[in-house]
């Protein structure tokens, strides 16, 4: 069975006590949510343990944004996965746009780093999605196909249950331009048939693919009605309690 999730990536946003505040609303929101939709929440490094603390009994999830690509020792800046899991994340995002853009993070460091995670117990939101450049030059689907291929063929269908994918456009994110719920389909239904190609049409099926990109209340439930829409990885709206669950509300 497919899971509908909706996440939410604080990326470098509050300090941990309004994160603790935002995590206790999203909490108390979420708590009258009855549609199935999975709650997670990606703060911040350093208000992990404060925002698990704030989530204990409530159904949202915990994430983190990112891991390091080693499970201990001389990395300076760096956090590993049992700290992760430690600090209560029972996920991480990775492969953000972010990361690949300023921070060198390549399709080859993501295999690593998707294999630390999944060894370590936590689940994993895998990000794909081209830029504009590419989307202009009509290298969507090949970029996306690439990016899928190279970090995640490396993986069993057992691992994949540990796996979400996040399709989000690089020109869609935090610019306010949302693709449509068309272009998003047709590339969430293209990941699925590179998923059925090479893992067989079951593990395809039951792969949760979210959208990212400009996601808001006001387009999520065109978003969410396409067959092959999971749910999102929200930026911006994740910030606002009652945005974050009106997008929730969507399904
Ligand atoms: C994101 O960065 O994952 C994202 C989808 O951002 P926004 O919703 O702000 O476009």
């Amino acid at each position: 069975m497919r899971k509908k999730i909706v996440a939410g990536n604080w990326k470098m946003n509050t300090t941990v006590s309004e994160g603790v505040a935002l995590a206790k609303a999203v909490a108390e929101k979420a708590a009258g949510l009855n549609n199935g939709a999975g709650i997670i929440v990606a703060p911040p490094f350093t208000h992990l343990v404060s925002v698990a603390e704030a989530l204990k009994g409530s159904k949202v999830g915990l994430s983190a944004q990112n891991c390091a690509d080693h499970t201990k020792g001389a990395y300076t800046g760096e956090v590993a996965v049992d700290m992760l899991v430690d600090a209560g994340c029972a996920w991480t995002i990775l492969g953000h746009s972010e990361r690949r853009q300023y921070y060198g993070e390549t399709d080859e460091k993501l295999v690593e780093k998707v294999r630390l995670a999944l060894d370590g117990g936590l689940g994993v939101i895998l990000c794909v999605g081209e830029n504009l450049d590419e989307r202009e030059a009509g290298r969507h689907f090949d970029v996306v196909k690439a990016q899928t291929e190279n970090v995640l063929f490396n993986f069993s269908a057992e691992d994949m249950k540990k796996i979400v994918i996040a399709y989000e456009p690089v020109w869609a994110i935090g610019t306010g331009k949302t693709a449509t719920a068309e272009q998003a389909e047709e590339i969430h239904a293209y990941i699925r048939k590179v998923l059925a190609d090479h893992f067989g049409k079951k593990v395809a099926e039951d792969m949760t693919i979210l959208y990212g990109g400009s996601c808001k209340p006001s387009n999520a439930k065109e978003l969410f009605a396409q067959k092959d829409i999971d749910g999102g990885l929200i930026g911006g709206a994740s910030l606002k309690a009652d945005d974050f669950i009106g997008i929730a509300l969507a399904f």
